[in-house]
């Protein structure tokens, strides 16, 4: 393939970024299948903060990272406290990734939501250190993604370009509303 797909691209982009010691957040850790992957890439020097709103889906990951070389300490509390929680990293988060929607294969009412995402979005600009990298999936191909979806729009359209460099990547022949990746560097 010569070109990357969505999560793929998310996870091409993260190693670039990060180092053996980088600071990073999984938002919405979910199956654990972005956290296992950050972990591959830090040393013991790094760690990953999780954060999901599921106890199977802590309870997933927990188990993904079992022999992970990084610290890692995942909250079984909504990425909406994130800042609450990481206050003491302010400033020195390295990436901060949010993979949004509902776990595939089970209950779609529990899925990230508009307000919630807001907040935790904002609140991980104010986490990540200059230079820091959050990077969004989001899937307009759903009720409560379709909200995200047009909110990050206009958000990131917006934002003030002295302050940000942001990004998407999207496969644009696909009818059937496919993901949208945002990568948004704090200047
Ligand atoms: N990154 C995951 C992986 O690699 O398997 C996939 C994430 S899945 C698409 C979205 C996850 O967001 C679900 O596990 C859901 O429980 C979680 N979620 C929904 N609302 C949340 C919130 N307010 N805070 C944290 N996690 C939330």
């Amino acid at each position: 393939m010569a070109l990357y797909r969505p999560i793929p691209f998310v996870h091409h982009q993260l190693k670039k970024h990060l180092s053996l010691a980088s600071l990073v957040v999984d938002a919405t850790v979910g199956n654990g299948h972005d956290s296992e992957y950050i972990a591959s890439l830090l040393g013991y020097r790094g760690q990953l903060f999780g954060f999901d709103i599921q106890e199977e889906a802590i309870a997933a990951t927990k188990e993904k990272l079992e022999h992970a070389l990084c610290r890692t300490t995942l909250y079984h509390e909504s990425h909406a406290n994130m800042f609450e929680t990481l206050e003491a990293f302010a400033g020195r988060i390295d990436c901060v990734v949010f993979n949004l929607g509902f776990l595939p294969h089970h209950d779609e009412a529990i899925t990230t939501l508009l307000p919630t995402t807001y907040s935790a979005i904002l609140q991980s600009l104010c986490l990540l250190r200059k230079k820091g990298l959050l990077i969004i999936v989001a899937y307009p191909g759903h009720g409560a993604g379709k909200e995200e979806y047009n909110l990050l729009t206009q958000l990131f359209k917006d934002a003030d370009t002295t302050a940000y460099y942001i990004t998407s990547y999207a496969q644009v022949n696909d009818c059937k509303n496919p993901p949208v990746i945002y990568c948004i560097e704090k200047k």
